[in-house]
């Protein structure tokens, strides 16, 4: 199942996109009655620690199972959720959602949760956060708020207002897809990051091709130097992974580790239980 939602979802939807401006307007208005139609879920992939490959925690995503069209990839309605600001009741969901989930958890792994712009920019977003930890009872240190750069420049002293009141509250921050930006290195500056997510469009190949293994290299060597620790996305490959263990890149995540599935799916690791399958029922 978590094949079906790769890229080729994505590809075929960005061709259609392409094709009508009209399509789009109808997945926004769609997207206006998703939540509350329960075509919205999320699922789970798991962050791992690169020297002893335990699971430390899970980044949420989101999934839309439109009733016509079938899985709508989040890289196409997010854009269009973001533009009509449908984003901010959404957004809401996905936080009320994956938190209580986590809390519900036995073991105190973190939490990311991907944020984007006119959330950060929304006036009623640290309030929305704090209310939502007191409710769900999730320790502020295991929630992690990933945010992109280009979420920050449409007002940077307002982001960077936010960001720190959100540090206020106890919680992380990452940069996501780091290296894709414009202006990556002011940012890291400006902004307090406790975390540098590598966009996985570095991490790809990073074992064949010198240039790219170059730019990996030093981004973790802006890590090292800024003292913050590092995450891979998009690991594939045994490959890569050693590379990143070579390197000592603090932390990776990518469908090598565990692709994005349903919280069920690793509950031997939020729970410590030992998933019973078939074979083993049946020999009991
Ligand atoms: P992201 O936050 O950078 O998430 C990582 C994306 O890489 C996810 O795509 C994930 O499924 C995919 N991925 C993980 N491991 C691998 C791998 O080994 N290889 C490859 N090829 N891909 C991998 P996804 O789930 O389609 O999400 C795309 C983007 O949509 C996310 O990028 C994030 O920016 C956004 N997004 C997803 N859920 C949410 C959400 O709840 N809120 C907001 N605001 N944005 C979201
Ligand atoms: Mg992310
Ligand atoms: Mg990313
Ligand atoms: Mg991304």
């Amino acid at each position: 199942r978590a094949k079906s939602e790769g890229r080729g979802t994505y590809r075929f939807f960005e061709a259609r996109m392409g094709m009508e401006v009209r399509d789009r307007r109808l997945l926004e208005h769609d997207l206006r009655h998703a939540v509350a139609r329960g075509e919205m879920h999320l699922v789970y992939q798991p962050q791992t620690d690169v020297g002893s490959g335990a699971v430390t925690g899970f980044e949420v995503l989101l999934r839309w199972k439109h009733p016509e069209r079938g899985l709508v990839s989040p890289a196409v309605f997010i854009p269009i959720a973001e533009e009509s600001d449908a984003i901010l009741q959404i957004g809401e969901w996905v936080l009320r959602e994956a938190c209580r989930e986590a809390a519900s958890w036995h073991k105190p792994l973190s939490l990311a949760v991907n944020v984007s712009a006119v959330q950060i920019h929304s006036p009623h977003f640290v309030g929305l956060l704090h209310e939502v930890l007191l409710q769900t009872g999730l320790a502020p240190g295991r929630l992690e708020v990933e945010v992109t750069e280009t979420a920050l420049i449409r007002d940077p002293n307002r982001a960077l207002l936010t960001l720190r009141q959100l540090k206020g509250l106890g919680l992380r921050i990452a940069m996501d897809d780091f290296g894709t930006g414009y202006s990556s290195l002011s940012n890291l500056r400006s902004f307090p990051f406790d975390k540098i997510k590598i966009d996985g469009s570095f991490v790809r190949a990073v074992d064949s091709n010198e240039q790219t293994a170059a730019i990996v290299r030093s981004v973790l060597g802006l890590g090292r130097g800024l003292g913050l620790p590092v995450l891979a996305e998009g690991v594939e490959t045994e490959a890569e992974l050693s590379f990143l263990t070579a390197e000592h890149c603090h932390a990776a995540q990518g469908y090598l580790m565990g692709r994005p599935s349903p919280i069920e799916a690793f509950s031997q690791h939020t729970h410590g239980e030992v998933a019973i399958d078939e074979a083993t029922r049946k020999r009991a």
